[in-house]
């Protein structure tokens, strides 16, 4: 049963959370741990075996152990929050699906990384938010923004808000979630990520890395399992 572990919430949704876990997870993999990965539930895929889910890709980045319905254990097809995803097709999310699935999941390997659906305040379930799940499964907190403007102010009010809440927040992650190209502003993204970067790890007091688009492992600066094990 992993006792070591790492809960994953964004800003917003579309920050490039599926991206930063499963880069965790190949690093930790790469380092010798058993890593499993746990998205408590899924929107906007009629399946978790399409390729480019978020069970899909988790599965493959904790090396395709099991089946990509073992990572996530409830999905349901319109892109919108959960709870109305669900409602959508006359269900509900299974509230206690939610916590069981993590039980399931975490006896599968050393480490769990768990992905939440949307920001650290979206609603999973009718009555359980992100929040709720991360404040039970009781991991250290790694919150994940896009690397774009806005980053300072975005983290530092989740990093905030999570402390306020009793929560630890253990390092923050700033995900570039498209290429490097001809629309971007008269300031480069990796210089607005650095900069941002720098003034989050001052003000928050946590590690922030910067993922690259397309990176397939995390950048070597935070040791992932120290900081999994709390
Ligand atoms: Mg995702």
């Amino acid at each position: 049963m992993a006792t070591k572990g790492l809960f994953l919430a964004g800003t917003d949704t579309d920050v490039g959370k599926t991206h930063v876990a499963a880069a965790i997870l190949r690093s930790l993999r790469l380092a010798g741990s058993r890593v499993a990965a746990y998205k408590p539930v899924l929107s906007g895929f009629a399946s978790v075996t399409d390729e480019s889910s978020d069970a899909w890709i988790l599965w493959d980045a904790a090396g395709r152990r099991g089946d990509p319905r073992d990572v996530c254990p409830q999905s349901f097809a319109a892109a919108i929050a959960p709870p109305s995803s669900a409602r959508a097709e006359g269900r509900r999310v299974d509230e206690q699906l939610l916590r069981s699935g993590f039980d399931a999941r975490r006896s599968t390997g050393d480490v769990v990384v768990v992905e939440a659906a949307g920001g650290l305040f979206s609603p999973l379930a009718d009555e359980t938010l992100g929040i709720d799940l991360a404040r039970e499964f009781s991991l250290p907190l790694v919150v994940v923004d896009a690397a774009r403007l806005g980053a300072i102010g975005r983290t530092l009010g989740i990093v905030r808000a999570a402390r306020a809440e009793g929560l630890r927040p253990a390092a923050v992650v700033l995900s570039h979630t498209t290429p490097p190209g001809a629309d971007d502003g008269p300031v480069a993204p990796r210089m607005i990520a650095h900069e941002a970067a720098a003034e989050i790890a001052r003000r928050a007091g946590l590690p922030v890395s910067i993922l690259d688009h397309g990176a397939q492992q995390m950048p070597p600066e935070i040791d992932w399992l120290a900081l999994a094990t709390g």
